[in-house]
C-alpha cells in the first residue's frame, strides 16, 4: 500500500498563494522599526541581505547594503585572496577612525604609488608616509600623486613630519567623531587627522569627509549597519573545500575563515544547495569549533529538521529555500524543492526549538513578498531584485536601446565553471560526468541604485506593517494571519481592466 500515494498528500504554498489579513492598527508606516539580528552579536537596521552570487555582491554592493542598514554577502567565485580583499574594502570604507590606513614608504616613487592605487582600486590619493618601524615621517598630499611627478620619490614631495598636526591615540579613545569634528573646525583647511601613539607610530587616520558623512547620517532616516568599531558590516560566503579523496580540507577552510576574521568579517555564510548533509554539518562544526564568536549563516534547507541540524552544528542563522530563485532550475532539473512560504513555515518549527534565526532566500520579486517572508523569518536574501543595480558586478549590455545587466545562477554552467560547482556538489574539473546545471544565465534590466531599489522595497514593507498594526518585526511575526488566494483573487490583486499608462516599478 505504501507504493501508492496517500490520499492526504501534503500541499505547499508560496508567496502569491496567500495574502495577509488586515488588522486593527495604531501604527503609521513611517514609525515602524525594521531592525533585526542574525545572531546575538550581529544586528542589522533592515532585514535585507544581498545574495552571495557573482553577479550580485562584491564590495560595492556590500558597502551600499550596509550603508542602508542591511548586509552584503561577498560571493566565493573568486580566489580566496581576492575575496578577503573585497571584505577589507567594505571594512575600510567609511568609519570614524581608519585603523590601518594605507601608507607609503618614503623611498617609494610616485609611479609606484599610482600603480598601487590602480591595482587596489583606491578612490583616495593622500597617504601617510611611515618608515620601516611604523613611525610617521610625513604625509603624501593627493595633489602630487600625478603622472607628471612619477619619477619623483615620496620623501622629496611629502609634507614632512614637523609640519603635520597629529592627535594622540588616547585623546580619541572615547568619542573619535566628536574630537575630530572639533579638530576640523579649529584647524581650517586641514582634512585629515593623523592619529599617533606615544612613540609617534601611526595608529590611524580620520578624514573630514567621513566625519561629515557620519554626523549627517545620524540625522537621516536609515542608519547604516555598523560593527562595534563603527565600520560597515559585511559577510562572506564559503563553500566546502574538499581534498581529492572527498574529505573536507580542514586546514584550508580554517586558514580562509581565519583570514576573513582577521579582516573583521561580521559573518560567514556556508552556502550550499543542500545544507542538511553530513558534509555541510561538519563544515559548520569545524568553523564553530575554531571561531567561537563568529556569526555563522548556513544553508540551504527547507525543513524543521534541517534547521535543527545546522543550528545544532553551531550555525546562528539558517538560509531557507530550495528552488525558489528567479534564475534557479533545481525543481525542474532535480525534481526537488518546496514552495517557499511552506518551506519557511516548516523551518520555523526547527528554529523555535533551537533559537536559530531564519533567512528567507530566493523567489522574492516584490515588496509584498518580503512582508510575507518576514512573517516567518528574520531577514530575506535578494538576488534578482538587486542584480540590476549599478552596484552589482556583471557585464552591462545594450539590446535594442535598452540596458541590461548580466544575472546568472551560481549553479549555472558558466558560474560553476568559474568556481561555484562545490555549492551544487559537483567538481568543476569533472569532465567525465557532465555536471547538471541547476541555474540559468539571464539578464535584468538595469534598475538604478541600491538606495532607490531599497527605498521602494522598504516603503512597501513599512506599508505592510502598518496594515497589520505591527511596529516592529517581532510584532509582524506574531500578528500575521494568512488568507489563501484563489486564481480569481490573484487576478484581482494585480491591476486589471485598465490600460496601464506608465510602467509599474518592479515592486
Ligand atoms: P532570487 O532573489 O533571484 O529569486 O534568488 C536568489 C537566490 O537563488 C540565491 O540567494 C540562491 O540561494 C539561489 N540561487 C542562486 N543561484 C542559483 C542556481 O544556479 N540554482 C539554484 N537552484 N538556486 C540558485
Amino acid at each position: 500500500a505504501e507504493r501508492f500515494f496517500p490520499a492526504n498528500l501534503p500541499s505547499a504554498l508560496t508567496f502569491d498563494d496567500v495574502s495577509l489579513a488586515t488588522l486593527y492598527s495604531e501604527v503609521l508606516p513611517k514609525d515602524t522599526d525594521l531592525a533585526t539580528s542574525l545572531s546575538d552579536g550581529l544586528a542589522l537596521q533592515i532585514p535585507i541581505i544581498s545574495s552571495d552570487m557573482d553577479t550580485v555582491t562584491e564590495s560595492r554592493m556590500a558597502i551600499a547594503m550596509a550603508l542602508n542598514g542591511g548586509l552584503g554577502l561577498i560571493h566565493y567565485n573568486l580566489p580566496a585572496k581576492e575575496q578577503i580583499k573585497e571584505v577589507a574594502r567594505v571594512k575600510h570604507h567609511v568609519h570614524g577612525l581608519i585603523q590601518d590606513p594605507m601608507t607609503v614608504k618614503p623611498g617609494a616613487t610616485i609611479a609606484e604609488v599610482l600603480e598601487m592605487i590602480e591595482l587596489r582600486r583606491f578612490d583616495f590619493r593622500t597617504f601617510p608616509v611611515v618608515d620601516e618601524a611604523g613611525k610617521l615621517v610625513g604625509l603624501l598630499p593627493g595633489n602630487v600623486v600625478r603622472e607628471r611627478y612619477k619619477a619623483l620619490q615620496v620623501a622629496n614631495v611629502m609634507t614632512p613630519r614637523k609640519q603635520l598636526l597629529t592627535v594622540e591615540e588616547k585623546k580619541i579613545a572615547n568619542d573619535p567623531i566628536k574630537v575630530a569634528d572639533r579638530f576640523f573646525t579649529e584647524n581650517v583647511g586641514i582634512h585629515k587627522i593623523l592619529v599617533v601613539d606615544a612613540a609617534d607610530r601611526l595608529r590611524g587616520l580620520i578624514t573630514s569627509s567621513d566625519v561629515e558623512r557620519i554626523t549627517s547620517e545620524a540625522k537621516s532616516r536609515r542608519k547604516p549597519a555598523r560593527d562595534a568599531s563603527f565600520r560597515l558590516v559585511v559577510g562572506a560566503a564559503i563553500s566546502p573545500v574538499r581534498r581529492p579523496d572527498g574529505s573536507l580540507d580542514r586546514d584550508r577552510i580554517i586558514a580562509h575563515v581565519g583570514e576573513l576574521v582577521q579582516e573583521s568579517v561580521d559573518a560567514v555564510a556556508v552556502s550550499t544547495a543542500h545544507g542538511h548533509t553530513a558534509g555541510v554539518g561538519d563544515m559548520v562544526k569545524l568553523i564553530r569549533g575554531e571561531f567561537k564568536d563568529l556569526t555563522i549563516i548556513a544553508g540551504n534547507v527547507t525543513s524543521g529538521e534541517g534547521v535543527e541540524f545546522l543550528a545544532g552544528c553551531g550555525a546562528n542563522a539558517i538560509k531557507i529555500g530550495q528552488g525558489p530563485g528567479s534564475i534557479c532550475t533545481t525543481r525542474i532539473v532535480a525534481g526537488v524543492g518546496i514552495p517557499q512560504l511552506t518551506a519557511l513555515f516548516a523551518a520555523g518549527r526547527g528554529a523555535a526549538r533551537k533559537g536559530a534565526r531564519l533567512i528567507a532566500d530566493g523567489g522574492i520579486t516584490k515588496s509584498g513578498d518580503i512582508v510575507k517572508a518576514l512573517t516567518l523569518s528574520d531577514a530575506v536574501i535578494l538576488g534578482g531584485l538587486l542584480a540590476g543595480c549599478r552596484e552589482a558586478p556583471g557585464e552591462i549590455m545594450e539590446i535594442s536601446g535598452k540596458i541590461y545587466k548580466q544575472y546568472r545562477g551560481m549553479g549555472s554552467h558558466a558560474a560553476m565553471k568559474a568556481g561555484s560547482a562545490a555549492r551544487y556538489g559537483h567538481d568543476k574539473n569533472d569532465t567525465v560526468r557532465k555536471v547538471a546545471a541547476e541555474g540559468i544565465e539571464a539578464l535584468k534590466e538595469v534598475s538604478g541604485s541600491v538606495d532607490d531599489v531599497l527605498n521602494a522595497l522598504i516603503g512597501g514593507v513599512q506599508s505592510g506593517m502598518g496594515y497589520l498594526g505591527a511596529k516592529n518585526l517581532p510584532e509582524l511575526r506574531k500578528k500575521a494571519r494568512y488568507i489563501r488566494v484563489s486564481p480569481a483573487g490573484m487576478k484581482e490583486a494585480a491591476p486589471h481592466d485598465v490600460i496601464e499608462v506608465s510602467k509599474r516599478s518592479s515592486n
